[in-house]
C-alpha cells in the first residue's frame, strides 16, 4: 500500500495509472474505519482496478469546532485496516494544502442540500459538496463510492456530478450495522455502553415505521412520524428531526403514494447520530 500526503503526487500518480489503462475508485472518508468503510473498500475493488482511500477531516463541513476537535482520529489504526483489506492507496491530504489562507472559492448544491442535516448543520453541505470536489480534482477517479447511511450526501455527490459534469460513476453502498441494527458510524466511539444499547432503537423503530407506512398509507404519515419519535425518546435520545420525504427530491408535501425515506438524527449525549430508511410505496 503506498500512502500520499501530496496532492500533485496523489495526481501524478493517477494520471499515470490513467496512461497505463487502469481505472481508479476513490472512498473518501474521515476516518476512525469502521466495518461500514471497509465495505466500500470490497465494492471499489469490483469497480476498478485501484482503490483510493482518501483520510481528510474536513474542517468546512463542521458546524461547531468542538465536534471537529473531538472527531475520533486513529490513523496508525486506520493505516493497517487498509492494509489487511489490500488497498493501493491511502491519501491524506493535509488541511493547509487543502485550503490556502486566503481559500475563496466553493461549490454550493441549492435543491437537496436544504432539508435534514443541511437545516440542521448550518454550511454543511458546502462543505461537503467543495471537499469532495476537490478530492475528485485530486485523486481523478472513475468512481467514487458513499455510503447510504449519510442517505442526503449521497444524493447531493450524485447531483454534484450530475452538475458539474464529472466524469466519474457514483456508487451507493448499502449500510453496514451491529448486530442490535444500529448503523456503524466513527461517531459512535463517543457513546458509553449504555447509549450504545440505546440507539440500537433507532434502526428498530424504523424498521416499525416501515410496516406502519404500509398500514396507514401515504395521508397518515405524521402518525408515523410522532410513532418514531415517541419511541426513541423512552431512551435517553434527544430527536434533532425525524422527517419522512419524497425520495426523488427530499422534500416533504405531496408524498402520498410516492418512494419515500424516514431520516432521522438523534443526540445521544452530545453524540449526533443518523439513520434512515427508504420505503418503496407501491
Ligand atoms: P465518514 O468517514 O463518516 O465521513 O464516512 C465515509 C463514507 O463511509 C461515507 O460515504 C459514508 O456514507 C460511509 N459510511 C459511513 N458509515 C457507514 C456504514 N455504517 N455503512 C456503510 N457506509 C458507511
Amino acid at each position: 500500500m503506498i500512502v500520499i500526503s501530496d496532492i500533485k503526487e496523489m495526481q501524478r500518480f493517477s494520471k499515470a495509472q490513467r496512461s497505463a489503462g487502469k481505472s481508479i475508485a476513490v472512498v473518501p472518508t474521515m476516518g476512525a474505519l469502521h466495518r461500514g468503510h471497509l465495505s466500500l473498500i470490497q465494492l471499489a475493488k469490483e469497480k476498478a482496478d485501484i482503490t483510493v482511500l482518501t483520510i481528510f477531516v474536513n474542517p468546512t463541513q463542521f458546524d461547531n469546532d468542538n465536534d471537529l476537535e473531538h472527531y475520533p482520529r486513529t490513523f496508525e489504526q486506520d493505516k493497517t485496516l487498509c492494509e489487511q483489506h489490500g488497498l493501493e492507496v491511502l491519501f491524506i491530504p493535509h488541511v493547509a494544502d487543502v485550503y490556502a489562507p486566503d481559500f475563496s472559492t466553493w461549490v454550493n448544491e441549492e435543491q437537496l442540500s436544504d432539508g435534514l442535516c443541511g437545516a440542521s448543520r448550518e454550511g454543511h453541505f458546502q462543505g461537503v459538496t467543495t471537499v469532495v470536489s476537490k478530492l475528485f480534482n485530486m485523486v481523478l477517479p472513475d468512481v467514487a463510492i458513499f455510503g447510504q447511511k449519510d442517505a442526503q450526501q449521497a444524493m447531493v455527490i450524485k447531483r454534484l456530478v450530475r452538475d458539474l459534469n464529472f466524469p466519474i460513476e457514483v456508487v451507493i453502498a448499502p449500510t453496514v450495522r451491529e448486530p442490535s441494527g444500529l448503523a456503524l458510524s466513527s461517531r459512535n466511539k463517543h457513546l458509553s455502553d449504555s447509549e450504545r444499547q440505546e440507539a440500537a432503537i433507532i434502526h428498530k423503530t424504523l424498521n416499525y415505521a416501515k410496516v406502519l407506512c404500509f398500514e396507514h398509507k401515504a395521508e397518515n404519515l405524521e402518525i408515523v412520524r410522532q410513532f418514531i419519535i415517541d419511541e426513541i425518546e423512552t431512551t435517553s435520545g434527544k430527536v434533532d428531526y425525524v422527517n419522512i420525504v419524497r425520495q426523488h427530491d427530499l422534500k416533504c408535501g405531496l408524498i402520498f403514494d410516492q418512494p419515500i425515506i424516514i431520516a432521522v438524527a438523534v443526540f445521544f449525549g452530545k453524540t449526533r447520530l443518523i439513520d434512515n430508511i427508504f420505503i418503496d410505496n407501491e
